[in-house]
C-alpha cells in the first residue's frame, strides 16, 4: 500500500496518486517484512548474480524481496541497471586529507546516471497500471533515463526541460530515445509544476521522484554498497542533493535494512548542495529543518538545480534518522574537486563533486562536524564524465565562469573561476622534435 508519510492515510497500491489524497504530503511504499532471514536474504541476493535470468542479475531487481510491489515477475521492466563499482580513490582521499575514500560510481548504468535505479522500476509500475506514456520534469539525466526505460518497455516518453541549461549530451539521449522533448520556457521548478498539473487531464503516469516507485528503486543503491562492503557499514555516506529523491531513499533502504537486522550501525548521511541551489542546507543552517524556503536556483551543476526540492521531507527525515549532516558547497570547490576525481582515472558530472568538495571541507575545517580522518567514508557520483564535456573542456581551459546559463541578465556572479587542476590540451607542430620537446616536459615532471 502507499502510506503518507505526515497523516499516515493509507492509499492502495495502483491508485494514480502521487501525494496523499487527505492532506498532499509525500507517500511512502509500504509493504510486509519479508519472511526470510537475514541471512537467508543475503545469500539469495548473492547467488542471482551466477543467474543467467536478466531479472536476477539486475542490480535492482536481484533484491525484490524489498520491491514487492509487483504481482508476477512478467510485469517486471530491466535493462539491466545497477551493480555499479565501488572505486577505491586514492588522490581524492589525499586531496581530502583522508586515509582512504571509495566512491560508489552509479554513472556506470546504461543512461549515465543514477535516475536508472528508480526509472526501472517506475516504468515497471507504469506498465502493471496500463499507462500508455510516462512523463516527468527535468535537469536532462531524469529525461534520459525514461527516454530510455519508456522506449524498452514500449511507452511512449515525454520529457520536459529548461529551454535553457541542459547539457547537450543530456537532450541527446532523449531526442534518440524517441522522447516528445518539450523545452520549456522557465527553470526546472516552472516544468515541475506545470506537469503536475497536466498530467491528470492527460492521463499519463508522471515519473519524477515525487512518485514513491521510483525511489523504491534507487533503495537498492544501498542494498548493492552494503553487499560490497560484506554487510559492514561505513561510518558515512555523502551524497549531492538536488530534488532530495536519492537521499530519501537511502534513508528508507537503510531503516529497512536495520528493520531486516541487515544493518550493524547507521552510516550517516552528509546531503551536500550548490551553494547557489541549498535550501534544505540553509533550512538546517538556520536551525528550521521543519521548513523549507524555496530559492531561485543557480549553478553550473545543472543536475542539482533545483530551488524547490519535491522530497525535502524524506531526506530531512533520512538525516535526523542516521543522526547526519547537511551542507553547501561553493562553484570553485565543485570544480576543483571534480578535476581531482579525474584525476584518479575517475571522472563524473559537476554534481557528483559537490561530495569531494563537501569531505575535504569536513575533514579540514573547524565546522560543526568534523570528519575523523579514520572514519570510513564512501561517496556517490551521481553521473558520467561524458554527461557535460562542455563544463570539463571549459575547466581545462580556464574559462569557467559562475555565468549561470539560465539567466538572461548577467549578474555580479559571473566572476571567472580558478582552474587549479587544469590540465589544457597543447596544440603542437606536426614533427618529431617539437613531440618530443612537449613529452620530455612531462616525464621532467613526474620525474
Ligand atoms: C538527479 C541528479 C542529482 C540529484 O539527485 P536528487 O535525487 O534529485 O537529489 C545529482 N546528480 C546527478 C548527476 C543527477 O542526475
Amino acid at each position: 500500500m502507499l502510506r503518507c508519510i505526515t497523516c499516515q492515510a493509507v492509499h492502495p497500491l495502483r491508485d494514480v496518486i502521487y501525494r496523499c489524497g487527505s492532506c498532499g504530503d509525500l507517500l511512502d511504499v509500504v509493504f510486509p517484512r519479508p519472511s526470510e532471514t537475514a541471512a537467508a536474504l543475503a545469500a539469495t541476493f548473492r547467488a542471482r548474480r551466477m543467474s543467467d535470468n536478466p531479472i536476477d542479475r539486475s542490480g535492482v531487481w536481484r533484491f525484490r524481496e524489498l520491491l514487492p510491489f509487483y504481482d508476477q515477475e512478467s510485469q517486471i521492466v530491466t535493462y539491466p541497471e545497477g551493480n555499479t563499482p565501488l572505486l577505491d580513490a586514492p588522490k581524492s582521499a589525499s586531496y581530502a586529507g583522508l586515509r582512504r575514500l571509495r566512491f560508489k560510481h552509479l554513472g556506470f548504468n546504461p543512461t549515465g546516471s543514477f535516475k536508472d535505479y528508480g526509472m526501472v522500476t517506475g516504468v515497471t509500475q507504469a506498465r502493471i497500471l496500463g499507462m500508455r506514456a510516462v512523463a516527468c520534469a527535468s535537469t536532462g539525466n531524469t529525461s534520459a533515463s525514461l527516454g530510455a526505460y519508456a522506449a524498452r518497455a514500449g511507452l511512449l516518453p515525454i520529457v520536459l526541460v529548461p529551454e535553457t541549461g541542459v547539457s547537450f549530451a543530456k537532450l541527446s539521449q532523449s531526442l534518440d530515445y524517441g522522447a516528445l522533448t518539450l523545452m520549456v520556457r522557465g527553470d526546472f521548478d516552472v516544468a515541475q509544476a506545470l506537469l503536475r498539473k497536466l498530467a491528470p487531464r492527460l492521463g499519463i503516469y508522471i515519473l519524477n521522484s515525487v512518485n514513491p516507485f521510483r525511489l523504491e528503486g534507487q533503495k537498492t543503491v544501498m542494498i548493492e554498497l552494503l553487499e560490497q562492503l560484506g554487510w559492514e557499514a561505513p561510518d558515512r555516506i555523502v551524497v549531492p542533493g538536488g530534488n532530495l529523491g536519492n537521499s530519501s531513499s537511502f534513508g528508507k533502504a537503510l531503516r529497512e535494512l536495520h528493520d531486516l537486522g541487515l544493518l550493524t550501525k547507521r552510516p550517516r548521511i552528509t546531503i551536500v548542495q550548490a551553494r547557489g541551489a541549498a535550501p534544505l542546507s540553509e533550512a538546517y543552517e538556520g536551525g528550521h529543518s521543519e521548513t523549507l524556503v524555496r530559492v531561485h536556483a543557480r549553478t553550473l551543476a545543472t543536475a542539482i538545480k533545483i530551488g524547490a526540492p519535491v522530497s525535502w521531507k524524506k531526506a530531512a527525515r533520512a538525516v535526523d534518522w542516521s543522526d547526519g549532516w547537511v551542507m553547501s558547497v561553493s562553484e570553485q570547490e565543485i570544480a576543483d574537486a571534480k578535476a581531482v576525481i579525474g584525476l584518479d582515472g575517475i571522472g563524473c558530472e559537476p554534481a557528483s563533486a559537490t561530495t569531494l568538495a563537501a569531505i575535504r571541507r569536513l575533514a579540514s575545517e573547524g565546522t560543526d562536524e568534523r570528519i575523523d580522518p579514520d572514519e570510513t567514508i564512501v561517496a556517490i557520483l551521481t553521473g558520467n564524465v561524458l554527461k557535460d564535456p562542455d563544463y570539463t573542456i571549459r575547466y581545462h581551459q580556464s574559462s569557467l565562469f559562475e555565468e549561470f546559463r539560465s539567466e538572461t541578465i548577467v549578474t555580479d556572479h559571473g566572476r571567472g573561476l580558478t582552474s587549479q587542476f587544469a590540465n589544457p590540451p597543447v596544440v603542437v607542430d606536426a614533427t618529431e622534435e617539437a613531440l618530443m620537446a612537449v613529452i620530455q616536459k612531462r616525464l621532467d615532471i613526474i620525474g
